[in-house]
């Protein structure tokens, strides 16, 4: 968009080189539209975060002390690997990647391993 058109309807703007609306209703509708989108995107984010932590939380509950699994299963639930909340490193080749208080370590290429958190402060 040319930098002399008003950020939100897009007409000529006449007047101060640094000016980037028409009026004080078009800043107020462009930044209203922003945050909108801002909060959107927030919240889609958000629940991802937590299906992936509910699938993490399932197979947890449901597997008891076993805690390897194939990463198939948890794709098939829908979890996506790409969100997560935080990442510990245990070592220089071993992380934990958490979905808030439940995480999993990667074991092999398929395989995972699920890790509880223990808050630290
Ligand atoms: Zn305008």
């Amino acid at each position: 968009m040319d930098a002399r058109n008003c950020r939100h309807c897009n007409e000529l703007l006449r007047g101060r080189a640094d000016k980037k609306f028409c009026d004080p209703a078009c800043r107020s509708a462009y930044n209203y539209l922003q945050q909108r989108n801002n909060y959107h995107t927030f919240n889609k984010i958000n629940a991802v975060l937590r299906k992936n932590r509910s699938i993490l939380a399932a197979f947890a509950n449901e597997m008891g002390e076993r805690k390897y699994i194939d990463k198939i299963h948890l794709e098939m639930q829908g979890f996506q690997f790409r969100y997560f909340t935080h990442e510990v490193n245990l070592d220089k080749k071993c992380s934990v990647r958490y979905c808030y208080d439940i995480g999993y370590s990667t074991v092999a290429d398929s395989r995972v391993e699920l890790v509880r958190a223990k808050y630290l402060t």
